[in-house]
């Protein structure tokens, strides 16, 4: 059965995240599910502190919540998907057992393409 998403409930799971992966660090971020182009999986911006989490886009749960840790990687570094955001995923991948797979959206803080890893 798939779980109804809106905002509350993603903002409920990145506090649960936040402590969970993320030592409570992330101060101040909120998340939405504002309309994002088409073919997006979310965004990150880090000026208002705002991830946005396109739902249309998602056809599982695991995928939204795979969507969710990748842009809060992102909010733990950069916007990029250089060295530093890379090692946040490993580390994360690491201390959770996530199944590898990794992430390979492109342009900028945007997921373009399906997260791989599940999320329990
Ligand atoms: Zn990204």
């Amino acid at each position: 059965m798939r779980t109804i998403w809106n905002e509350q409930r993603l903002q409920r799971l990145f506090w649960r995240y936040n402590r969970r992966f993320f030592g409570d660090a992330l101060k101040g971020w909120t998340v939405d599910t504002d309309e994002l182009h088409q073919g997006l999986y979310g965004c990150c911006n880090e000026k208002t502190r705002c991830i946005s989490i396109r739902l249309p886009s998602h056809t599982s749960d695991h995928l939204v919540r795979s969507t969710l840790v990748h842009e809060m990687a992102h909010a733990a570094t950069n916007s990029s998907h250089g060295r530093r955001w890379r090692s946040e995923i490993e580390r994360l991948k690491a201390g959770e057992g996530l199944s590898r797979g990794g992430s390979r959206c492109t342009d900028g803080a945007s997921s373009r393409l399906e997260p791989r890893w599940p999320l329990a």
